[in-house]
Formats: C-alpha cells, structure tokens, sequence
C-alpha cells in the first residue's frame, strides 16, 4: 500500500523506531534511517531491509540536537528521492531524578531531542509534502504526553509539548491532503525502559521481574508492554488514504493506562 512513498524515521536505529521502519518497509516504502550506532551495524540492518522488502533503505546520522545537521538530513533526502512522504519523529531520551538534581543539561538535550527536533523536521519537510499534496507526519509521543509521573520532568514536558505541535501542524496542513498526528505508547520494552529496569530495582530494593510488574507494569491494566509491532502496524494506518480525515489526535497506545 505505500509503494512509491518515502519515509523518514527518526532514531530508528533501535527499539520503536526499528520497528516501525521495518513495518513502513514492508508495505513497500522506501525508508531513512536515522540514529545513533555503529556504522557496520547500522549497514547490516539496512542490507537487511533492503533485501527482505525490496526497498530502497538509506541512513542519515543528522544528530536530533542540531538544527543544521536535521536540515542536510531532510534535503539529502528530498534531493535523493525528489520526495517526503511519511514523517516519523521518534527519537527521544530519558532521564529520571527529582526536579531540584535535574541536570540543567539534561533537561536541555531531553527538550532538543524529544521536542525540537520534530519542529525542525516538520517545518523543513512541509514544502515537499505541500508540492506533491500528500504528507503524513507522526509523532511518537508517550502515555507521558497525556500525564504526569514524578521525577520525569523533562520528558513529560517534551512529551506534552510534542502533542501541542501535533495539534497546531494539523490545523496549518488541513486542507493539503497532509495529516499530523500523535501516537502515544505505555510501557514498550526496549533499550530505553531496559536502561530503567536496574536502576529502578536498586532504588525500590526490589528485584527486576519485580520493577517490570509492580512499578513499569502497574499502570498498564493489560499486564503487558505493547509491542514495537503494533506501533508499526498503527503507524503504517495512519499513512494510508483511509486515515486521511484523521489529524491532530494522541492516540494512546497504552493497555488502558489513560483510562484510569
Ligand atoms: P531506544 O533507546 O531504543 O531508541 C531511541 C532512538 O533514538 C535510537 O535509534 C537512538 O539512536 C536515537 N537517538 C537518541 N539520541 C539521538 C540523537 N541525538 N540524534 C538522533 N537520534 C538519536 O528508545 P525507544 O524506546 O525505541 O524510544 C523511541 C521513542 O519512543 C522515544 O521518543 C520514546 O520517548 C518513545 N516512547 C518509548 C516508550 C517505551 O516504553 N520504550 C514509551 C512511550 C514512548
């Protein structure tokens, strides 16, 4: 179904972002990759998507906290393949202490990357969207985009405030065949919640099967992480033509977290 389409992800060298470039690849798009890691290992995943799905599969390492280096990663690839079709702002950091030890440097990195970034790559992908009169633009947000937990200060404010772009570039793209919107995860099990999972059982005393069911779990009344394939799988929805009156929405992904 997306054939002939380009998409850009970004930080999809791992975890959501793999995944959800892997499932826009298997509906035929050509795909960017982006993100930290290993140039070989970066070159196999790839040659691997490449030759699984048939599609073209490229890499920008633009660094989500530079602005000019997110303006040669998107007209690179609006000047390789003369189009941007699906967007997909996905890079994002974590950091966890209580507001007063938050490091001002953090909060400065978790704000340029989870937040800023995506105003750089929408604002600088709109014009090729606007010229060929088709655009999809996705914003991994997170259950933390629609409320608070304590300690994670940046990142629920970036999260919060990306859902605030969703909602402003989808009025500014109504009538253009572009829509923007705003997906927002529970618990999904990558390196970023694995980098939580010690750190978590050393300040509760618990262990790690502990911290999974009682402190990330217990706010997912599914008892599970969902999965990077059913953000995929959502993500390749929200790009089709029959998600095309759908715009300006956090959609949560999260087992009924939000519903508490
Ligand atoms: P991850 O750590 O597995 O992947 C993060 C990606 O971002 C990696 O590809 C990394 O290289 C890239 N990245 C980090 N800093 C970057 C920079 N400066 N420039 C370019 N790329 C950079 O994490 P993940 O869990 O897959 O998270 C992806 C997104 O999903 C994040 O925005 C995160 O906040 C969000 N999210 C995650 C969860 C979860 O439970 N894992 C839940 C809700 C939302």
């Amino acid at each position: 179904t997306l054939a002939g389409k380009v998409a850009l992800v970004t930080g999809s060298t791992s975890g959501i972002g793999l995944g959800i470039i892997r499932a826009l690849a298997a509906e035929g798009a050509d795909v960017v990759l982006n993100g930290l890691g290993g140039a070989a290992e970066i070159g196999k995943v790839r040659e691997q998507i490449a030759a699984e799905f048939s599609v073209k599969a490229s890499f920008s390492p633009a660094d989500m906290t530079r602005p000019n280096s997110i303006a040669e990663m998107i007209a690179a690839t609006v000047a390789q393949s003369g189009r941007l079709d699906i967007l997909v702002n996905n890079a994002g950091i974590q950091h966890v202490a209580p507001l007063e030890a938050f490091p001002v440097e953090k909060w400065d990195q978790i704000l340029a990357i989870n937040l800023s970034s995506a105003f750089h790559t929408t604002r600088l992908a709109l014009p090729a969207m606007r010229r060929n009169g088709f655009g999809r633009i996705i914003n991994v947000s997170s259950t933390h985009g629609l409320i608070a937990s304590p300690f994670k200060a940046a990142y629920v404010a970036a999260k919060h405030g990306i859902v605030g772009l969703t909602k402003v570039t989808a009025l500014e793209t109504a009538e253009e065949a572009i829509t923007c919107n705003a997906i927002c995860p529970g618990y999904v099990y990558t390196p970023l919640v694995e980098a939580q999972i010690d750190g978590q059982a050393k300040a509760h005393g618990i262990s790690r099967d502990q911290v999974i069911r009682d402190v990330l779990l217990a706010q997912q009344p599914n008892k599970r992480f969902t999965t990077v394939e059913e953000l995929g799988a959502l993500t390749v929805f929200l790009s089709t033509e029959a998600a095309g009156s759908i715009t300006g929405i956090a959609l949560p992904v999260d087992g009924g977290w939000t519903a508490h």
